[in-house]
């Protein structure tokens, strides 16, 4: 097969060494006769799987003791109503922050259990900025506040951190980071809750990770399942039923592949330079268009559109041709995005940036 680079905004490119990695170890694992997807999640084997994982993320991210990390099942969208059934602890409203598809999503999840405040919102824009903090308007007796760091199908990310403490106290600060977690070193404390689905950033699809401040589990809204419930998992070190275990595995060695990469401080700064890559291209050029505000561009998700729509299918045809796939727009917002996630090369956005160079000069 030729070598392609794969811009899926997800399920998403893994580090080719961590499938080598897993081809290796798929029939036999460290010895053990079995295959990861076979051993009990009870048993010794598994146990070590999952405690590294956990040890391992808690080190990359440097998660403070007084913080619980779930491994969970039901995808970054059970997390939209697994925040509110948890985290209302009898409140009655929780504030949102409206910037794009997935904000909305879990505001109308959020609707069935609680009254919403939009605290800010960039709908006005149709979702090409982040709006600055001085403009969200927040509720002190809201049981918390909700926003999604990185918008992955507008492309819209929050280069800063909101500071709660500024305006109203101890409300917890809740965060849907699928698609932008381990890009970038992180600073939990700043959170009540972080949660990010495994297949943009950390792994394939089927897991999903939530990292809670212990204080504020114990709650739940009445009628809540007991899967739903927090504090089960965690109480269980998620180990209630059944985790996704070979999803946790691939998990744990995107995570080996991290730490021998420099971690997250190294991560920022090839993403960075990935990112950069594309801006820069759209600066130099009205060939291809970013309708995001500058300050406000993400660096995992690069959406984009050709001066002439009609060249789309053109486009991607010899993008494909030349291994580069996976570019097309999300559905909502149609033209192109590049995801170019930690495990995205740089010489795989350099390859792209050449071929829009030379399939602009085409069709100028
Ligand atoms: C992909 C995505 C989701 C949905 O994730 P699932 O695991 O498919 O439920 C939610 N929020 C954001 C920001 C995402 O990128």
């Amino acid at each position: 097969m030729e070598h392609i680079f794969n811009f899926s905004a997800g399920p998403a490119i893994l580090p080719a060494e961590v499938l080598q990695q897993a081809r290796d170890e798929m029939l036999d694992w460290h010895g053990s006769g079995m295959s990861v997807m076979e051993m009990s999640h009870r048993g010794k084997e598994f146990m070590s799987i999952a405690a590294k994982v956990e040890a391992d993320l808690r080190e990359l991210a440097g998660i403070p003791d007084n913080y619980k990390v779930l491994f969970l099942s039901g995808g970054a969208s059970s997390q939209f109503a697994m925040v509110p059934m948890n985290l209302l602890r009898g409140k009655k409203s929780a504030d949102y922050v409206n910037t794009g598809e997935w904000s909305k999503k879990a505001i109308k999840e959020a609707k069935k259990y609680c009254a919403v405040n939009i605290s800010a919102s960039s709908e006005d824009t149709n979702f090409t900025y982040a709006p600055a903090q001085d403009k969200w308007m927040l509720d002190p007796a809201a049981a918390y506040v909700h926003y999604t760091p990185n918008e992955t199908i507008g492309g819209v990310e929050f280069n800063w951190v909101p500071d709660l403490s500024l305006v109203n106290g101890n409300v917890p600060l809740v965060a849907d980071m699928s698609s932008s977690i381990l890009s970038r070193p992180l600073d939990v404390t700043r959170f009540g809750l972080i949660y990010a689905g495994a297949q943009k950033n950390m792994g394939p699809a089927g897991l999903t990770i939530v990292i809670v401040r212990e204080d504020l589990l114990g709650t739940v809204v009445p009628g809540t399942p007991t899967m739903f419930d927090y504090k089960i998992h965690a109480d269980n070190d998620s180990m209630y039923n059944t985790p996704p275990t070979y999803a946790m595995y691939i998990m744990g060695l995107v995570l080996e592949w991290l730490k021998r990469n420099g971690g997250l401080v190294a991560m920022e700064k090839i993403n960075i330079a990935k990112a950069g890559l594309l801006y820069d291209l759209f600066a130099a050029t009205d060939f291809y268009h970013c309708p995001v505000a500058e300050s406000d561009r993400s660096r995992m998700n690069v959406p984009f559109t050709l001066k002439d729509a009609a060249l789309d299918g053109v486009f991607l045809q010899q993008a494909q041709a030349r291994g580069l796939i996976q570019l097309k727009g999300h559905r909502s917002v149609g033209g192109m995005r590049a995801s170019i996630y930690n495990a995205m090369p740089i010489e795989g956005v350099a390859a792209l940036v050449k071929f829009m160079k030379e399939f602009a000069s085409n069709h100028a």
